[in-house]
């Protein structure tokens, strides 16, 4: 046992982030930084299960035009999978032990997801990825790690962003936007802050688990986070 705050994370990542400066698909070196960051917080002994987005794939939802609604988010938990597997090659090509449980079954490519079977990699130390979303067309993967989360009772959820947290404004386009370091998940639901998506909060909210959001793509800002430092921004009751 560390002595660190949390012993069980949920890490999620959006697929966009994977894609790097091309915006789309998957840059190899932004792989190997998820594997280098993931370590970093595996090495401290703790156990850790990944939710990766698709959008770098595939994105369906409402917007997708000339594709069907469900087709197109079928595609978008098949693009998750295929992320899946690429952290997976990362991490073990790092040494890290994994195991790809996915919600759609594809036998020949990853596990089912079984949830006594997910704890029981994460007893041995292995890292668990949760490919496919729910598996349900209507949702994303961020109602995805909020599911998983509570399924395996972790300590935190952790957002990993491209920004520094919840701001009170886009920063990006306000430059006097403020980063909140705390927040209700209610003042978050009420104010409509982009945190995740409203039944991913609801769900965290329900069960207790602190949402944190951080920037994945400072190096180290991981690590910081999981050793309680304060920086991003922690959402909870
Ligand atoms: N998706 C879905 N059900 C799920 C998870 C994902 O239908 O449980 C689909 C949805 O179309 C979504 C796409 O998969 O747009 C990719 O996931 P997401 O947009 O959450 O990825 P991210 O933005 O994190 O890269």
């Amino acid at each position: 046992m560390s002595d660190l705050p949390y012993q069980r994370i949920l890490l999620k990542l959006s697929g966009e982030i994977l894609a790097g400066e091309n915006g789309t698909g998957i840059d190899p070196s932004v792989v190997s930084y998820f594997a280098r960051e993931i370590k970093s917080v595996v090495d401290q002994g703790l156990e850790v299960c990944l939710v990766i987005g698709g959008g770098n794939i595939f994105r369906g939802g409402a917007n997708t035009r000339n594709i069907e609604r469900v087709t197109g988010d079928y595609m978008g938990m098949l693009g998750t999978v295929i992320n899946a597997l690429a952290i997976q090659d990362a991490l073990e090509k790092s040494g890290i032990p994994t195991r790809v449980q996915t919600a759609i079954s594809i036998t020949q490519v990853a596990e089912p997801f079984i949830r006594r079977r997910a704890m029981r990699h994460l007893e041995k130390g292995r890292v668990l990825i949760f490919a496919a979303g729910t598996g349900n067309p209507f949702f994303t993967t961020d109602s995805a790690a909020a599911l998983r989360a509570a399924e395996m009772n972790v300590d935190a959820l952790l957002k990993g962003t491209k920004v520094d947290g919840v701001y009170d404004k886009d920063p990006v386009t306000h430059a006097d936007a403020v980063r909140y370091t705390s927040l209700s998940y209610e003042e978050a639901i009420e104010q409509n802050l982009k945190v995740m998506d409203l039944s991913a909060i609801a769900l965290c909210r329900e069960n207790k688990i602190p949402i944190i959001v951080f920037n994945f793509k400072e190096p180290g800002h991981l690590l910081r986070v999981i050793k309680g430092e304060p920086i991003g921004t922690i959402l909870g009751g």
